[in-house]
């Protein structure tokens, strides 16, 4: 029986374009006017400490800083550092009102329902949980985080790493089994499948339907 829903956002949630074609030019754009203005604070040091550790280069300027988190920006990587300082610049153009986080309608009435008869719902994104967080205060259907019973980034590990469901599966008390992954990453739901969760595609616009896995197009199809 399921108990528990671990849910991907881009893909599932939300469109994948959102990310990719509204969120991420946004930290670029801001990028650098943003580590001037923060140059200064312990939370902006720590992150750039932490981007010096990885990269092995020294970062003795916003200027400097900017190149390496742009090109990490730019090559796609989801290493720790850019994901919190992307956290940071997302909370300002959420709180501005700049960025609006748009999440399927099917979703947000799903999930409101699911709640209300007992399930328990996750978030799992490569996206840190500051992000999450954010991102599901500011939504197009209100504030969502009551919702949700807790949030997991990559901080447990890669979603393509079977290890890391089990992970969730302790934190969160639950039996594999009793948990149900919906993604719309072939990958991510092999790894979640092979960790004994139960799995369901989500294929929404933009996405390729893999036959190994049962698929959805709107929450509404979902029984858990
Ligand atoms: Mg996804």
């Amino acid at each position: 029986m399921t108990k528990a829903l671990l849910l991907d956002i881009e893909g599932t949630l939300a469109p994948l374009s959102f990310v990719k074609e509204v969120m991420f030019p946004y930290s670029r754009e801001r990028l650098g006017a943003f580590l001037r203005e923060h140059w200064d604070e312990p939370f902006l040091k720590e992150i750039v400490k932490e981007a010096e550790e990885i990269s092995g280069r020294e970062l003795k300027t916003p200027e400097e800083a900017e190149r390496l988190f742009s090109e990490w920006i730019d090559r796609d990587l989801k290493l720790a550092p850019l994901k919190e300082l992307q956290g940071h610049l997302w909370e300002e153009g959420f709180k501005t009102g700049a960025l609006v986080a748009p999440v399927y309608e099917d979703a947000c009435r799903k999930l409101k329902e699911w709640k209300e008869k007992g399930l328990k719902l996750f978030v799992y994104s490569s996206g840190s949980v500051k992000a999450q967080k954010l991102f599901f205060s500011h939504s197009d259907c209100g504030d969502l985080t009551p919702l949700f019973d807790g949030f997991f980034d990559t901080r447990v590990g890669s979603k393509k790493e079977s290890s890391s469901y089990e992970k969730i599966a302790r934190l969160t008390g639950f039996k594999p089994e009793e948990i149900l992954f919906i993604s719309d990453n072939p990958e991510e739901l092999e790894a979640a499948r092979k960790a004994g969760l139960k799995v369901l595609q989500s294929v929404r616009e933009g996405v390729t339907p893999d036959g190994r896995f049962s698929q959805i197009r709107s929450f509404e199809e979902i029984e858990p």
